[in-house]
């Protein structure tokens, strides 16, 4: 990577630093995003969030700070909680937790003790580590119990999930994962729930920008506090949000602080407030809705080539893949994909029988090619492209991976992404 001229002081200061900066930054230009959890932040986010706001100390909320000078951060704060109450319909919203798993374990901090029972989904079966996992201090603090899903349709066992929360009595009981394909049906959680006298988290994190757009059903009528990060399918900066009633405004609002942090970090609480702002606007609705049309027209394209999807397809942003019986195992495959420009993460399948570290499977979406303008009728290339690439995979066929990485590079370069500079 030769001068980098997007970044003239910090080329000056620091070449080398800038230099991998660049090189991220033609990285990104160049290769077919598909990891369902990110994104290409708006130029507008990416200029909010790296500004002098950096600067300042905000422990507290605006209009009761511990320190002085808060004029202006105040009103960047009070504007980003008033633009994510409008946007998701919500009494309260908390933009401070730094990111989704502190915002989780305040979430524990407010409504549960040490040792107390939680429920969550199981990690290997779409749940993430934070809803109780055992390697997570979530899992290590508290007794986490878990549910998954059945095994014939790869889609959340609702019984079981009631079953166990009248077993259990779980103090916290969490829905919504980072492997999930499918519809959340909040109002079934949220029922099961009353009966368990559980507090109900929806962990939207994944999906709050389907949300947002109207995309995916919202959770807000029924659950009792509402979990987001912000630069998954919200495209904003990484941070986080923690939504709820009145009622647990309070308890939400002593735990992130003085519970668990310290100062908010003020330029991404900024840049919050701008993807807030740009998420109300009809271009959102009309981006989370490609989202999904083009999760589903590369489903049935990969269907169409063979290969076996968790639960048979989507109904969101989000695709897994079972590798099995392609005879190749998830990391190989993310590894060969990687090398042919596309890039996705490997993920373990519902009853995986390899392990974590080296998995049954691929985890892809569409959230970042949508952002690049890529519509249904690209799908189907891009399904090739993963076809040879995972056949190649299987063969250790170099050449092709680089064929396939050639027509990458020339489909991304006529659909440059959001907040990266032109080449
Ligand atoms: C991504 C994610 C988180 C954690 O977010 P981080 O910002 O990585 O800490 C929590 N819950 C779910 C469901 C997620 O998908």
């Amino acid at each position: 990577m030769s001068a980098n001229h997007h970044h003239p002081a910090l080329l000056a200061t620091d070449p080398e630093l800038a230099s991998f900066i660049a090189a991220e930054e033609s990285l990104q230009a160049q290769t077919l995003r598909l990891i369902p959890s990110e994104n290409y932040v708006s130029a507008a986010v990416l200029e909010a969030s790296g500004t002098v706001l950096q600067n300042k100390y905000s422990e507290g909320y605006p209009g009761r700070r511990y320190y002085e000078g808060q004029q202006n951060i105040d009103r960047v704060e009070a504007l980003a909680v008033e633009r994510a109450k409008g946007l998701f319909g919500v009494d309260h919203a908390n933009v401070q937790p730094y990111s989704g798993s502190p915002a989780n374990l305040a979430v524990y901090l407010a409504f549960a003790k040490p040792g107390e029972t939680v429920m969550g989904m199981a990690l290997p079966m779409g749940g993430h580590l934070t809803h109780g996992w055992g390697v997570s201090a979530t899992g290590s603090w508290f007794r986490g119990v878990q549910y998954g899903v059945r095994a014939d349709t790869g889609l959340i066992d609702y019984d079981a999930v009631r079953d166990l929360a009248l077993a259990e009595r779980p103090k916290i009981m969490f829905c919504g994962g980072t492997a999930l394909p499918r519809t959340i049906d909040f109002a079934a959680f949220a029922s099961i729930a009353r009966e368990a006298g559980s507090v109900l988290v929806a962990d939207v994190a994944h999906i709050a920008g389907l949300i947002a757009g109207g995309a995916h059903p919202s959770p807000v009528d029924h659950v009792d506090v509402v979990s987001t990060t912000t630069h998954k399918t919200l495209r904003g900066p990484r941070g986080a949000m923690l939504m709820c009633r009145e009622e647990h405004a309070k308890a939400i609002d002593k735990a992130v602080f003085p519970g668990l942090q310290g100062g908010p970090h003020n330029q991404t609480t900024a840049g919050i407030a701008v993807a807030l702002h740009e998420a109300a606007q009809p271009a959102f609705t009309t981006y989370a809705h490609a989202v999904v049309a083009n999760a589903k027209a590369l489903a049935e394209a990969l269907l169409a080539r063979g290969f076996d999807l968790v639960s048979g397809g989507t109904d969101n942003h989000l695709i897994l893949m079972d590798l099995t019986s392609r005879g190749v195992a998830g990391k190989v495959a993310a590894k060969a994909l990687d090398r042919a420009g596309i890039v996705v993460n490997y993920n373990t399948v519902p009853f995986d029988p390899r392990k974590p570290f080296d998995p049954s499977g691929i985890r892809i979406g569409t959230p970042s090619l949508t952002s690049r303008g890529l519509a249904p009728e690209h799908m189907p290339v891009v399904a090739e492209w993963i076809s040879r690439a995972v056949d190649a995979a299987a063969k250790g066929d170099e050449p092709a991976l680089a064929a396939v990485r050639a027509e990458v590079g020339e489909l991304m370069a006529a659909h440059p992404a959001p907040g990266l500079p032109l080449a």
